[in-house]
């Protein structure tokens, strides 16, 4: 056997939009998520994986290339990301790997540096979704699915691992999940499930914003104001066929039937309360056909003899509102958003049961897969490969601030363009474009004494000090970064069209 043979495969597991507060190794108060759960208590669960800008398409650009957005070129989706540039599939396939990506991948270019994709044409429905995968001739072609989205990049991703891939190679296979996504249709094996519970309403569900400066009152991404009649489930099948429809009506019709009936005497507050429960439970069940699938993974890796050579990765794109600050959606640099789950499972290299502190991002995974596999890590990569950490290492040199950068605005749910800096006890940032103008608004929170980020101290003389050195560590990682000067805040994100597809 070459000694290639013995390199390590990797199976990156990865959702859209699936926050810590839905996944019970960090938080068990809402779901249980046993086969995520698995790779927590098998491996190493990080406590702080921050995003660089934390939204769906550039933060996968983020992963492919190891860079910043202003450098990879795809700042907001919308964007179409340039293939041609190097990337980490690229430089795997190039050292003998084999590459694949099923499911979500929402960077509008066909994929590159992989040998096999299958993936949803740009955001994909939840039912019956088509995928582009390559023809015979090697061209892109679409190709029909019928059932349930989730089950169909889970069944795809095995029928990779079993008969498609050469078992003579080692693999790297992106198994990514469009769930749990707005706008949250649950499978038809969750319909019901959750029917008869509570789920706990979050701290902070009744913010009004008035600690923090204009931005946070002036986004449109409220759980009282902004969740449409199709995410709330009373209208739409989306792209459901006849027999799928008819099994949703069943479970759907009754519920909705008795709140219509309740809706006149209903006070605004009782309103809001129940489209949080709508809300979180049709997220919950979306997660939930998620860790199945992952569960049929793990349980085939067992099966082929595969685990103890496979390091299974498991993330999101980005966190997200649980219904804290009375908010669905992301893009905030604010903790739930900022920070996405990275659990790691790593025979004989991860103990298990292990947990990390250490400030880790999307940034670092394109090094930390080239690491795994033994492949050179080009200089440009701007993120640290956190395979030192996997083998239980500290690293005297660990970044300890990390910089942020938000720019879709204007663009969908009115969040200010920003930027900031945290190290894990306090975050600067600075809003500097709202609805196409200029603005200069600054807010720090001390996170130890504030962890819900509801008062902004920026100003307080209380904190001077650490406000000035705040200001600094800011300066200093925009330059290293080599973040341009702030853009102009009027030009357009996104066309008419295009903002529709992105309230899909
Ligand atoms: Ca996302």
């Amino acid at each position: 056997m070459h000694a290639s043979d013995e390199r390590p495969n990797i199976v990156f597991i990865f959702t859209d939009d699936h926050c810590e507060q839905a996944l019970s190794a960090y938080d068990p108060t809402r779901i249980a998520t046993p086969n995520l759960d698995r790779i927590a208590s098998e491996g190493m669960r990080f406590n702080r994986c921050y995003v660089t800008n934390s939204i769906c398409g550039p933060s996968r650009a983020v992963i492919q290339t190891g860079k910043y957005s202003h450098l990879n070129g795809f700042t907001r989706n919308g964007n179409r990301f340039n293939g041609d540039q190097q990337t980490f599939p690229k430089l795997l396939q190039a050292a003998g790997y084999q590459t694949a990506v099923v499911g979500k991948w929402h960077l509008a270019s066909t994929p590159q540096g992989y040998d096999y994709y299958d993936v949803l044409k740009g955001q994909g429905p939840y039912y019956n979704p088509p995928m582009l995968t390559a023809g015979g001739d090697g061209k892109p072609v679409t190709r029909p699915n019928t059932g349930y989205t989730t089950d169909i990049i889970t069944d795809k991703t095995l029928a990779w691992l079993k008969q498609q891939r050469d078992p003579d190679k080692p693999f790297m296979v992106m198994y990514q999940h469009k769930a749990p996504h707005r706008n949250w249709m649950p499978g038809p094996k969750y319909l019901t499930w959750l029917d008869d519970v509570t789920i706990p309403e979050p701290e902070t569900l009744w913010d009004d914003y008035s600690g923090r400066t204009q931005s946070a009152s002036r986004q449109s991404m409220t759980i009282r104001n902004h969740l449409n009649p199709r995410d709330l489930k009373l209208e739409g099948y989306g792209t459901m066929n006849e027999d799928q429809k008819k099994v949703w009506e069943a479970a759907y019709g009754p519920k909705n039937e008795a709140y219509l009936k309740a809706r006149p005497n209903m006070s605004e507050t009782d309103i809001v309360k129940w489209k949080y429960q709508r809300y979180v439970k049709d997220y919950l069940r979306c997660v939930k056909s998620v860790d199945d699938g992952v569960g049929r993974v793990l349980d085939y890796l067992d099966e082929a003899g595969l685990s103890d050579n496979t390091v299974v990765i498991y993330s999101s794109d980005q966190g997200w509102y649980l219904g804290e600050h009375g908010w669905f959606d992301k893009r905030w640099m604010y903790e739930e958003s900022l920070k996405t789950p990275l659990l790691v499972r790593w025979p004989g290299t991860v103990a298990a049961e292990t947990t990390n502190n250490a400030i880790v991002s999307n940034l670092d995974f394109a090094q930390t897969f080239l690491d795994i596999a033994g492949v050179d890590i080009p200089d440009d990569m701007q993120g640290e490969s956190l395979v030192p950490l996997l083998e239980g290492k500290k690293p005297q040199d660990w970044r300890q601030a990390f910089y942020y950068h938000y720019y879709e605005n204007p663009g969908g749910h009115n969040v200010a363009r920003h930027y900031g800096v945290t190290n894990g006890n306090f975050k600067l940032i600075h809003f500097y474009a709202l609805e196409g103008k200029k603005i200069d608004d600054w807010e720090l929170f001390d996170l130890n004494n504030d962890p819900n980020e509801l008062t902004s101290v920026y100003g307080d003389s209380q904190y001077a000090d650490v406000q000035a050195r705040m200001h600094k560590q800011l300066d200093r990682l925009r330059k290293h970064y080599e973040v341009p000067p702030d853009e102009n805040p009027g030009r357009a994100v996104r066309g008419k069209k295009n903002q529709q597809r992105r309230a899909g």
